[in-house]
């Protein structure tokens, strides 16, 4: 299992949630929000803004991220309050003495079929809170015995079945440098999923515009982009109609992320200008971010540069 604790994704040590001796079993959840694949660099950000949305909730007056634990589209493992600690995401107080709770990064649009890696993942929390948190055979989703969506239909299959470990372990996406394009995917979703620059596996496959994939197809997986997200210049540098050096940095990340849909009729081109069609493209980029869609106003802050540059 690939695990992060708290401390590694910087949460307090020990979650205050009230203790539990021991569980019936495991309860599985979803985002139930528009969620985007994206390169694992960025997966902890994203538990992160959980952890502050939850405290942030007054009406359910949480202590701590609500879930026992987390599980990304890249089969890690986050620890959220961890074994032996009520979780709050079940509904009510007797739902949360009854089971754990683990949340997969999955959305209801987006990312809404889990990935073989997340349901290894997933498997590896379930055997997890067995193993060291007293949790008993029963499995479930949120919608068993409340009003509810969550998991979501796809992944609630997969739960009913049981929770079966992927036949080929959930690596597949990683060994061989192959990958098996799945129904739905589309060229920049695998790179994002694979932490790879799309242009690079377009080449290295021979793929041309308009890179036309099918499922089944074997794409080889192109050395690692290993970017290092350049320091964010501050918000002065990105001011309507100016120009500025970190504009071209930003205009390479919007290349690269294909969000270049706004032009002046010759293609979005990098170039250090600060324009309305920056601004339109920086804009569809925080819109496919579940965090950074609250406020789609096109302008990068901090989190907009990170995720556009990762
Ligand atoms: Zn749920
Ligand atoms: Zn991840």
């Amino acid at each position: 299992m690939r695990f992060v604790e708290r401390e590694d994704w910087g949460a307090p040590a020990t979650s205050p949630a009230s203790y539990l001796p021991s569980a019936r079993g495991v309860k599985i959840h979803y985002l139930g929000t528009a969620y985007t694949s994206r390169a694992h660099s960025l997966c902890d950000d994203y538990v992160r803004s959980i952890r502050a949305s939850h405290l942030a909730n007054v009406r359910e007056n949480y202590v701590d991220i609500a879930y026992t634990a987390l599980v990304c589209e890249h089969g890690v493992v986050f620890e959220g309050r961890g074994t032996h600690k009520r979780p709050g995401a079940n509904g009510n107080a007797d739902l949360n003495s009854a089971d754990y709770a683990v949340c997969a990064l999955l959305g209801s649009s987006g990312l809404v079929a889990p990935p073989d890696a997340m349901l290894a993942g997933l498997r590896d929390a379930i055997d997890w809170l067995r193993r060291d948190g007293d949790a008993g055979d029963w499995l479930g989703g949120h919608r068993d015995g409340y009003a509810t969506e969550c998991p979501g239909d796809q992944l609630y299959a997969w739960v009913r079945k049981g929770a079966p470990r992927p036949a080929d372990g959930g690596q597949e996406e990683a060994e061989g440098g192959v990958y098996r394009v799945k129904p739905g995917d589309y060229l920049a979703v695998i790179a994002r999923r694979l932490d790879v620059d799309w242009r690079d596996l377009a080449r290295v496959n021979g793929l041309r515009e308009p890179y036309t994939i099918y499922p089944g197809q074997e794409l080889r997986i192109p050395e690692p982009a290993g970017r290092e997200v350049p320091p964010f210049p501050g918000e002065g540098a990105f001011v309507l109609g100016r120009s500025h050096p970190a504009v071209v940095t930003l205009d390479e990340g919007l290349i690269r992320g294909g969000w270049t849909r706004h032009h002046d009729g010759n293609g979005y081109q990098k170039g250090p200008r600060f324009t309305e069609y920056t601004r339109r493209n920086v804009a569809d980029a925080q819109r496919s971010d579940a965090v950074l869609r609250e406020d789609p106003d096109g302008y990068p802050g901090p989190l907009t540069w990170k995720f556009i540059l990762s």
